[in-house]
């Protein structure tokens, strides 16, 4: 019998409970003659003339607390749609996309790789501009070592998630995406590309700006540390800079959440004799506070989407922006 992985279980249920969501499936995986989907849902304005924020999770299967985080959102929404003029209101000038599980057999198996031991975050069609960090990086040495590039192209997830990203590129006026993962640091990160690169992103200065308007309207909720993934540590095959191209006429903001989840395991060391618990709070008070630490910034995002401030910015605020990001970020 199919073990179906709890939250893609949840997912389903929230597809066939409502019918306002627009789910789809952009691809099957196959493992151990069972598929697995990997699945997009939709809700909102539709039209191409709208601003769109994506929400993704679950790259890597084994972090479990970035696919609840996006579906603790998901699930949010659809309730309060059903009560909530001021979101119902806000939805017919944004849409919202979802692929809270981009890595279902990942998540079945508990693994950061997907079915064939390939991490998919170093699987993208791109090689990094400078040397990387050993392993950790992206190797083609074995599938048996973590952080491994696959020896077969690009795997159906990672081209599942390419090909997704590319269309809602066309299909809306703007894209802010939040792909949400954990495992790094003691705090919160939001990460954007270059990983394989220390050029500066095209977006740069829109996420500088971004950044600025989230601590001015929410000092006390901005515990994220921001900067380009390259500072932290540099790998091949990231999907973001891959699909973060110098020609984008739009706005394109992708922006990786990194949570601090070596704090969980500061607080409570046992979580070391458990793979999983290098990922994800096992406490249960630890999982709750992570489940509503991300909700303010999300929903700033939205906000930040429909006032199309970011779509309408002149150019003069945009050059002070591009200049201000270089200083702070890449002065070398
Ligand atoms: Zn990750």
């Amino acid at each position: 019998m199919q073990v179906v992985p709890t939250e893609l279980q949840t997912l389903l249920e929230l597809i066939e409970r409502y019918p306002q969501l627009h789910a789809r499936t952009l691809a099957e995986v196959e493992f151990k003659s069972h598929r697995y989907p990997v699945i997009s849902a939709e809700v909102g304005a539709k039209g191409c003339d709208v601003p769109c924020i994506l929400f993704v999770g679950g790259v890597h299967g084994v972090e479990v607390i970035g696919i609840q985080v996006i579906m603790a959102l998901l699930e949010s929404i659809l309730s309060r749609l059903e009560w909530d003029s001021q979101l119902q209101q806000l939805l017919t000038k944004i849409k919202l996309a979802f692929v809270p599980i981009v890595n279902p057999v990942g998540l079945l198996n508990g693994t950061r790789c997907n079915g064939q031991r390939v991490d998919l975050m170093r699987n993208a069609p791109i090689e990094a501009e400078t040397k990387v960090t050993f392993l950790v990086g992206g190797q083609k040495l074995s599938s048996h070592l973590p952080w491994y590039r696959g020896h077969q192209g690009v795997e159906q997830e990672t081209q599942a998630l390419i090909q997704y990203v590319e269309q809602l590129k066309t299909n809306s006026s703007s894209l802010i995406s939040l792909d949400a993962h954990s495992g790094f640091g003691m705090t919160d990160h939001i990460w954007f590309p270059f990983a394989g690169s220390s050029k500066p992103v095209s977006s740069v200065g829109l996420i500088y700006y971004l950044e600025q308007l989230y601590q001015s309207s929410y000092p006390y909720h901005n515990h994220y540390s921001f900067s380009p993934q390259s500072l932290i540590y540099r790998t091949h095959g990231d999907i973001w800079d891959y699909l973060a191209t110098p020609k984008d006429d739009k706005p394109f903001l992708p922006l990786t959440l990194e949570m601090g989840s070596w704090n969980w395991v500061k607080k409570n060391p046992r979580q070391m004799f458990n793979f999983a618990g290098f990922f994800n709070p096992q406490k249960q008070h630890r999982q709750l506070r992570a489940l509503r630490k991300h909700t303010v910034l999300m929903h700033f995002l939205m906000d930040l989407a429909a006032s199309r401030e970011l779509e309408n910015m002149n150019l003069e605020l945009l050059l002070k922006q591009n200049n201000a990001a270089l200083n702070r970020w890449y002065q070398c």
